[in-house]
């Protein structure tokens, strides 16, 4: 991604809905659009990738669930407006382990580009079932999505759940219904 092209580009963009990028609030704005740019569409760049690396743990002798939950912010493909919200993540090890901060930064680098949200939870999930192979994997996504609520028809709630499920998650209802509790649990607690 080349700053001095973004820059550009961004002037162009700012002539072109009838403003002065010369003025003095906007003479910067070129350049600190394009550094924003090059930091939030950082999925873009391979070398980003965060490794997932993992440790063996064989001692887990039943199916347990490690679960997480966080924040995230991406854009949408169709406007290039943000989408934002909380995922809950949840897994089933399988003789391996992983840091749930991995999986924090993982989310980060995946939605740091152009995408819909049903893409974005498919993508995490094929990257973490790749790497970790684990018995299980689940995904849920509540997003708020910029696009709905400040253009067209304006509605007030612009939220969308997406949820992908695999392995044990997708198979058996009554572990599905497991991780449930465990969020309704948490939520409670905090
Ligand atoms: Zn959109």
């Amino acid at each position: 991604m080349s700053t001095k092209k973004l820059v550009g580009l961004v002037k162009g963009v700012l002539i072109e809905l009838g403003e002065n990028p010369t003025r003095e609030g906007l003479r910067d704005t070129p350049n600190r659009v394009a550094r924003m740019y090059q930091e939030m569409f950082l999925g873009y760049d391979p070398k980003k990738k965060p490794k997932l690396t993992s440790f063996s743990n064989p001692n887990l002798h039943y199916d347990q669930i490690v679960s997480d939950h966080g924040y995230f912010y991406s854009h949408c493909e169709h406007h290039m407006v943000p989408f934002f919200g909380e995922y809950y993540f949840g897994y089933i090890p399988n003789g391996k382990i992983i840091g749930l901060s991995k999986i924090a930064r993982l989310i980060d680098y995946c939605s740091a580009k152009l995408q819909v949200q049903e893409n974005l939870t498919k993508e995490i999930l094929d990257t973490i079932e790749k790497e970790l192979k684990p018995k299980g994997t689940i995904l849920i996504m509540k997003a708020r999505h910029l696009c709905k609520e400040m253009r067209g028809v304006k509605k007030n709630n612009g939220e969308m759940t997406t949820m992908d499920a695999r392995g044990i998650f997708k198979e058996n209802y009554d572990k599905r219904k497991e991780f449930m509790n465990i969020l309704a649990l948490s939520s409670s607690l905090s």
